[in-house]
């Protein structure tokens, strides 16, 4: 008979936790019907012999993939594979604590599609994480939410640890790749309401992690397909080639202005003119070509006020950018020039699309 709730679990050299895993996940789950499905990469250790001995005392088996590798699509194995209405990833290390998952059950039964365990809502955290870690989790969560905007639906988009309900997937093309399934879901799946749950990622203490540089690259490559696929790629060049637009105008209006209206190229007054009627004619061509879909996030004239300061901000911002690398640091001029146009470019667009387009 089906299980009401499908808990799935990747493994790949996890043998020295699946015992202490599955003991805790029973204590917590007692109240429930639940099974757990180990999605296992072949490992090489004793992961499927520990799961086979469990079986006969616990809910639990194991589908060992001999051809297909990675994290992503052993989810999508477990769910292809299990039944449950409910369905709960997480990892086989136990830095995903078992204690947590009623919680998200009950978040569930409370009227949520999609549960996430989360880092980044108050009282949730990351235990011993380095500087460096922290930063590129960090970065990692803002670049999906700047480029992805449904993932914005969660502060912690990135999170291996949740919890949907099965309807939210049916229909999905779900394209897993890399390790942050979640992502796929957020973005391809069906649903109304998602929320998180606080929780704390605990320091691996059997076994060694399988995160490495490779996998951050097929991150990138991940919000990549994503934004293809969903027309946020192709959303973004607008955004730039609208933006370059702008140079020609800023460019027109100040020779305008000085050769035929008379006033001093020295004169402040016509760089601000020139700037101004650039950012309206920005605004207009974002309004009806880039964000066409998103303008009933506010007035007309609400947007171009916030347009307006978030790209003033952002020519601020070109400038210290610029200051910092060519005075104070020493690079070459037309690079750190550049590299300041890249950077107020992305700040122009992570802010409009955060305030001005929601
Ligand atoms: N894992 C997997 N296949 C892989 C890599 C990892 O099934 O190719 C499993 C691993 O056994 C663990 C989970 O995915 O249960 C998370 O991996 P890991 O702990 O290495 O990632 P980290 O927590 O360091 O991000
Ligand atoms: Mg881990």
């Amino acid at each position: 008979m089906s299980k009401a709730i499908s808990i799935i679990i990747p493994t790949y050299n996890e043998g020295g936790n699946i015992v202490p895993l599955v003991g805790r996940i029973n204590k917590a789950m007692s109240a429930y019907d639940y099974e757990i499905l180990f999605v296992d990469d072949d490992s090489k250790d004793d992961t499927a012999a520990n799961v086979e001995k469990l079986s006969k005392t616990y809910p639990v088996r194991i589908v060992v993939r001999k051809n297909e590798r990675g994290l992503a699509s052993a989810v999508v194995h477990g769910i292809l594979n299990t039944t449950g209405q409910k369905v709960l990833v997480m990892d086989a290390d136990l830095q995903h604590p078992p204690e947590v998952i009623p919680s998200l059950v009950k978040a569930l039964e409370d009227g949520a599609d999609i549960v996430v365990a989360s880092r980044y809502v108050e009282g949730g955290g990351c235990q011993e994480w380095g500087l460096f870690r922290k930063l590129v989790s960090r970065v990692s969560t803002i670049i999906a939410h700047v480029f992805l905007p449904p993932t914005r639906s969660v502060n912690d988009p990135m999170s291996g640890f949740f919890m949907f309900d099965r309807k939210v997937v049916e229909n999905a093309k779900l394209q897993p790749r890399g390790y942050k399934i979640l992502l796929e879901i957020l973005m391809e799946g069906e649903f109304k309401k998602a929320v998180e749950v606080p929780y704390t990622f605990v320091t691996r203490d059997q076994g060694e992690s399988k995160l490495n540089i490779k996998q951050q690259l097929e991150y990138i490559r991940h919000i990549y397909s994503l934004m293809r696929r969903k027309g946020e790629l192709w959303r973004f060049i607008k955004f730039c080639l609208v933006g370059a637009s702008g140079i020609g105008v800023n460019f027109g209006i100040f020779a305008l202005l000085t050769r035929v209206g008379g006033m001093k190229e020295t004169d402040f007054l016509a760089l601000a003119i020139a700037t101004e009627v650039a950012i309206i004619t920005n605004f207009i061509l974002n309004d009806i070509f880039t964000f066409r879909d998103r303008r009933s996030s506010g007035h007309f004239l609400t947007r171009l006020l916030k347009f307006n300061v978030i790209c003033v901000a952002g020519a601020l911002v070109q400038a210290g950018v610029y200051a910092l690398l060519y005075h104070a640091i020493g690079i070459h001029d037309l690079v750190s020039y550049l590299i300041g146009i890249i950077i107020a470019t992305l700040w122009n667009y992570l802010l409009n699309t955060w305030i001005t387009w929601r």
